[in-house]
Formats: structure tokens, sequence, C-alpha cells
């Protein structure tokens, strides 16, 4: 069995199971076991694979092809130039959220304090402060095996530049923060099942289900965020791609100001920005 003869096989089994990106999941799959990069690969593909590697390889497309997420296969993700650690637990880091954090590089001084609720894999607050200059951060979660994940991304990539606390959104939260960062469960209850298997039966329902409306986490934080934060500090949050007016409202509402939608690269409107 050479590398190409796998890759080939590869990319059959998981187009017969209607996986929609079989080729370059096949491929990862093949270079993350391996540890072949692409440029090795045209240079070796009629090498044979060895056993070991082979039987790896065709365990992880046995998975891939039962709508396993590749992520949960490998246990990493790529956000923001940084490869965080993933599970069943956490949500996996999207590109549409690297919106998010470069909206908030863009708006917060340096040495800023910043909040982030509902954590998950911790990737947007790792990021900020890896990224920002001399930031520092809290990040929060109502579930502990999602505070278990964040916390080893955080200690492997911020050292201590970011604490992580268990909390129900602001429940155990104290002092003052100058940005508070949120991408919290967005998708309203009935829309969860039209979700593509990966999502919905991988992914935890608890980061994805926002109730009936898809908007309360935007309610309780637009409404309580006002404590936490310092005069002029800043509020952004990821919102579903219909959500935009709804939550610049709530932003309004609630005495935010300059408050602004931003899109994600695809177009779509995916951060709502404002400040005290
Ligand atoms: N954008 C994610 C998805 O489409 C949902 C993220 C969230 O609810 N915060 O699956």
């Amino acid at each position: 069995m050479t590398l190409k003869q796998a890759l080939d096989e590869g990319v059959l089994l998981l187009e017969s199971a209607k996986i929609s990106d079989a080729k370059i999941d096949a491929w990862y799959l093949l270079s993350f076991i391996t540890g072949i990069s692409r440029a090795d690969y045209f240079l070796r593909q009629n090498d044979a694979m060895d056993e070991e590697p082979y039987a790896k390889y065709q365990e992880a497309l046995r998975r891939r092809a039962s709508h396993i997420p590749l992520q949960h296969i490998t246990g990493e993700q790529d956000f923001m130039g940084l490869t965080f650690r993933v599970n069943e637990h956490v949500l996996i880091p999207r590109q549409d959220t690297e919106t998010l954090v470069e909206q908030t590089l863009k708006e917060i001084p340096e040495g800023s304090r910043i909040l982030d609720l509902c954590t998950g894999s911790g990737c947007v607050i790792i990021s900020l402060v890896v990224l920002g200059k001399e930031l520092t951060g809290v990040g929060v979660d109502i579930s502990d095996e999602a505070l278990a994940v964040a916390r080893d991304n955080g200690a492997r990539l911020a050292g201590d530049r970011v604490d992580f606390i268990h909390s129900d959104l602001f429940d155990s939260v104290t002092g003052k923060f100058d940005c508070i960062v949120s991408n919290p469960p967005y998708i309203p209850s009935k829309d969860i099942e039209e979700l593509e298997p990966e999502v919905k039966d991988h992914e935890p329902r608890l980061a994805l289900d926002g109730t009936e409306d898809g908007l309360l986490f935007y309610r309780n934080i637009t409404k309580e965020a006002h404590d936490y934060l310092n005069q002029g500090g800043w509020l952004l949050v990821e919102i579903g791609y219909d959500q935009g007016e709804s939550v610049s409202q709530l932003f309004i509402d609630n005495g935010f100001k300059e408050v602004e939608v931003i899109r994600d690269l695809a177009g779509n409107n995916r951060v709502v920005k404002g400040h005290l």
C-alpha cells in the first residue's frame, strides 16, 4: 500500500459516507498520522506506508466516516494561528469567531483586563492575551469539563495570564474589566435538529442552544455587563447571521454607545460591539 493508494482509498471511503470535504479530510488524517507535509507527499507518494500508521489511518477514516468531527479525531483545531486542544465538551473553534478576536484587538488599549463569558476551549481569551499587548483575562464557563480543556490550553499557550473560573455567566465573577467578550450559545432550540450531524450529534448542546429565540444569553449579558465594566469599557459578542438587529437593539437599550454590527469573511453579520 503506497501513500497515494492510501489517500485515494480514504477519499473514496469518505465520499461514499457523504462527508462533504472528503478530499481535504482524508488528506488531513493521512498527514496527521504520518507527520508528512504536502511537499513531502509529492516527493514520496509512491513509498510504501507502514502497517502501524496504516492501521491508525484506517481507524481514523472509519471514525470520520461515521460523522465524528475531524477535530475530535485529531484532538486539535487551529485558531488565530494557535493550536487549541479540543474534545467533545467544547465547541470546536470556528474561523467565524476570529472576527470577534480581531475586532476586540482593534478596540481595546494596551494593558486591558478582559472577561470572556462562555469561554469553552478558551480560544477567544487565550488568543487575545497572546496576540494583544500586555493583556490579562478571566474566562468563565458553566461546564467543568470545558474548563479543564480551557485550563490546559491556557497553561500551554498563555502561561498564567488567563484565569479560568466556574461561573454561570456573571454569577461568580468579581471585580471590574475594561472589556467583556462572549461567543455564547445562540442557535434557537428548534433549529438545532437542522444542523449537520458533526455539530448536532457531537458538539455540546450546552454550547449551541440559545433557548427558544436564541437571544437569552444576549439579554442576560447586556443587562448585567455595566456592573462589571469600567467607564468606557467595551462589550463584544459573536452573533448568528440574522441576529444583528435584535442584539444591537439590546446593546442600545442597555446604554451602550457607538453600537456596530461587523461582518465576517463570508460577509455574514457576526459580531456586535459597543462601549459604555
Ligand atoms: N457558529 C456556531 C455554529 O454554527 C454556533 C456557535 C454558538 O452557538 N456560539 O455551529
